[in-house]
């Protein structure tokens, strides 16, 4: 066992921590209370192959590994979590599964264009009545011809109203049942595509949006990998995409312990500062204790895909659980201790706090990532398949 991160990675970190403070933090508020999408910013971290560490180097990534990917994601979450949701649309939930199902032509031609943040991906599964249950989705990808042929609808997509491609899980024959499900890369600029953009309470400089196919001709060289894949792709993408979760909870958290840190040795009260009160120190203390625990089992997971354990689910909900609750109490414990300060809209408290439960939500709720971990632990359901 080595707990020592390499000088290569902790450059990476560090260099992302600085990239953070530059590029993102002074404007992270106010593209919040904006609703701005930051895609110049997406874009440079494209440049800066923030989203290629992943991919090898045939196909323009950097190939060093989803530790490195972790660690940068974790310091972009620090920043701003709606700018961390791009390690997922352009590379965990998209590249990878074209990387990992994809021809080698399919790889060349989008892979590239997609970590370099050219053009941007969103990945859509959820459905107006499909959440969690993932196969009860009802999309349906007809074969006509050379094409096949969209009809349905997607909501709460990540990206999906800036996205140029999509990975959309569609039925291709639904009599199948979940053997019927496959995935297909979308040019989301095709006629009988659409998009409407949802507001919300948090993470809103990242666009969420519902997408209505409506006979949307595709080309058959959309498909990955083969009619009825899409089970096998989908379960298998989420297992990464929960992985920049867990990263970007952590983030979050340690934003919001370095918040209450700043707010405790600055603030006085009874004529001492009311870091020295020790209710205060107790949730300081509490909060980084969690924070570490939750950025170990984070660290894991990813060493874990870096040892070629893909299928990590256990680790990796394991993980993504802990940092979900880590940052929510976090987020109250920083409320807390800024008090009238966390509720104002000048502080970013107030949007740690809005952007942090969602981290109980995506990439599978809490409840999801229980049932995971306690059906394997019960001998039910083998996490790790
Ligand atoms: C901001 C945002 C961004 C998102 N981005 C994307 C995206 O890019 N792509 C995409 O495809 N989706 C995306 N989603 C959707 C997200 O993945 C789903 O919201 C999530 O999977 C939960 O589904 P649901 O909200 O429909 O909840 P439901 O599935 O309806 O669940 C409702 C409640 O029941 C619980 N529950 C459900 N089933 C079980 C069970 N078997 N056991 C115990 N409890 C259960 C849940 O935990 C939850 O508490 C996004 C959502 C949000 C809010």
């Amino acid at each position: 066992m080595d707990f020592k991160i390499t000088e290569e990675l902790q450059f990476m970190k560090d260099s992302a921590h600085d990239f953070a403070e530059k590029e993102i933090i002074p404007f992270a508020d106010k593209w919040d209370e904006e609703h701005h999408f930051p895609l110049e910013v997406v874009k440079k971290m494209g440049e800066l192959g923030y989203f290629g560490c992943t991919i090898p180097e045939e196909y323009g990534g950097t190939g060093c590994g989803y530790l490195a990917l972790t660690m940068i994601c974790e310091e972009i979450s620090r920043g701003s979590s709606s700018v961390r949701v791009a390690f997922n649309t352009q590379n965990l939930g998209t590249a990878l599964s074209i990387l990992r199902h994809g021809t080698d032509e399919q790889k060349k031609r989008w892979i590239p264009e997609l970590i370099s943040a050219r053009k941007i991906g969103c990945f859509a599964i959820t459905e107006p009545n499909a959440g969690s249950d993932v196969v009860s989705l009802k999309t349906t990808a007809r074969k006509d011809g050379d094409h096949y042929v969209l009809n349905g609808g997607k909501t709460w997509i990540s990206f999906a109203s800036k996205a140029d491609l999509a990975m959309v899980y569609a039925y291709t024959n639904r009599e199948a049942g979940a053997k019927g499900l496959s995935a297909f890369v979308v040019d989301m600029h095709t006629p009988g595509i659409s998009t409407r953009d949802l507001d919300k309470l948090g993470t809103r400089s990242s666009p969420t949006s519902e997408i209505a196919f409506e006979d949307a001709r595709i080309p058959k060289d959309a498909l990955l990998g083969k009619e009825g894949d899409g089970v096998k792709i989908v379960f298998g993408s989420l297992n990464q995409t929960r992985l920049s979760c867990a990263a970007g909870g952590v983030g979050l958290a340690q934003a919001c312990l370095e918040a209450a840190v700043k707010y405790c040795q600055e603030r006085s009260q009874f004529e001492k500062p009311v870091g020295e009160f020790q209710m205060n120190q107790a949730l300081i203390a509490e909060m980084a204790t969690d924070i570490e625990a939750a950025r170990l089992l984070t660290y894991r997971a990813a060493w874990l895909k870096d040892q070629g354990q893909l299928n990590n689910v256990l680790e990796t909900s394991m993980a993504k659980l802990t940092a979900g609750r880590v940052v929510t109490e976090c987020a109250e414990k920083a409320m807390r201790t800024l008090s009238a300060y966390g509720y104002s809209t000048e502080y970013p408290v107030a949007r740690y706090f809005r952007d942090a439960i969602l981290y109980q939500i995506v990439e599978g709720t809490t409840n999801i990532q229980k049932m995971i971990i306690g059906t394997d632990q019960l001998g039910i359901r083998k996490a790790n398949r």
